[in-house]
């Protein structure tokens, strides 16, 4: 990773630190922060004499080297202080939550409106709505492309930020074109790699959010955080990771709760946990209490179905989306955790 002495380099400079690293079969990628931009070195980076001859640049601040297989995503990475902002909240200030829908009805948008209003009230940041959905079960309702407009319009109509999931390339662009603001890989895709890096690329010079959810299977962390290095790695950090539970489920629960793998991601990653209560317990009535066990494990932000009518709702609303009134209490309850948690001495 090559860190300038400026906040960018010219293209000049840029041009001159791609021929040292050519020959050495590597390229330069750009990773446009908040403040400044840094560039990876994209292939084996280890070969001494490219490093000096970088080094010797007098642009050039340092050359970071980092043996790790998700270099961009670890801690130890200058990324490590890339802030990353949604609906006004920076992960780490405060508690980021993202409410709503985990299926947009297309025949019945006010469902959306109302509940955009209603989890804007109880204090979310952003608004969730699924508008393509991955089912399990091929003749249930797949979604329907004219939801889009339906959550582009809830978004204008409440201020609110918007995450959709998109499961292939032909949905991808129709939501930046849409103007979605957070793209959701969903847990069937997280290890899609193909699509990773169709978003790593239609991301590269936006400032999209992706929310990566955490696939199904009981993977190992570093298999979850190497999914982010691939969007990442075409130079747009911001990159949520989202545990959600994986399968097999723990007796009684829809999957088996993850939040507690937080600690262990942030000891390895610099990026923002960003946890799914509702996937991982899968009813309403459990879901509260998974989104504070999330908070006490460090969760910078909680995403979470919510509904004004759950019992009028489809795909999973039904069973696991809170009510408005639940979930102003969990927000409310989650934000004093958070607090806690932040004034308290580490332990
Ligand atoms: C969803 O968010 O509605 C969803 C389908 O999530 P997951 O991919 O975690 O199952
Ligand atoms: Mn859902």
């Amino acid at each position: 990773m090559i860190l300038p002495k400026s906040p960018r380099l010219t293209p000049a400079q840029l041009a001159e630190v791609t021929a040292i690293v050519e020959p050495f079969g590597c390229s330069v990628q750009p990773i446009v922060g908040a403040i400044r931009t840094i560039y990876a070195i994209v292939g084996d980076e280890r070969d001494e004499l490219m490093i000096n001859r970088l080094e010797g640049l007098d642009y050039i601040e340092r050359v970071d080297r980092i043996q790790s297989p998700h270099k961009l995503m670890d801690r130890r990475s200058d990324l490590a202080s890339h802030r990353i902002t949604l609906g006004g909240v920076t992960l780490g200030d405060s508690l980021l939550v993202i409410a709503g829908q985990c299926t947009i009805d297309p025949k019945n948008p006010n469902f959306l409106y109302e509940t955009a209003h209603a989890v804007k009230e109880a204090g979310a940041n952003a608004l969730r709505g699924g508008v393509w959905k991955p089912r399990t079960n091929p003749y249930s309702f797949q979604g329907d492309v004219k939801s889009l407009d339906i959550l582009m319009e809830a978004h204008r109509r409440t201020g609110l930020p918007v995450d959709a999931e998109v499961m292939d390339e032909t949905q991808l662009h129709l939501a930046l074109d849409a103007g979605v603001h957070m793209l959701q890989v969903g847990a069937r895709n997280a290890l899609n790699y193909s699509l990773l890096r169709a978003i790593g690329r239609a991301v590269a010079d936006r400032k999209t959010i992706v929310l990566l959810k955490r696939g199904l299977h009981m993977g190992p962390i570093s298999e979850f955080i190497s999914a982010a290095e691939y969007i990442v790695s075409f130079g747009n950090p911001n990159v949520l990771l989202c545990p959600r539970g994986t399968a097999p489920a723990l007796d009684g629960y829809r999957n088996h709760p993850d939040e507690s793998i937080t600690p262990l991601l942030k000891e390895k990653t610099w990026a923002p946990v960003v946890v799914d209560p509702s996937h991982s317990v899968g009813k309403a009535t459990y879901v509260p209490a998974c989104a504070l066990a999330a908070v006490a494990y460090g969760a910078d932000g909680l995403c979470i179905e919510a509904h004004v009518q759950p019992s009028h709702g489809i795909g999973d609303d039904p069973k696991q989306a809170l009510t408005p009134e639940a979930l102003a209490t969990t927000i409310t309850q989650a934000r004093h955790l958070w607090a806690l948690r932040r004034s308290a001495k580490p332990i």
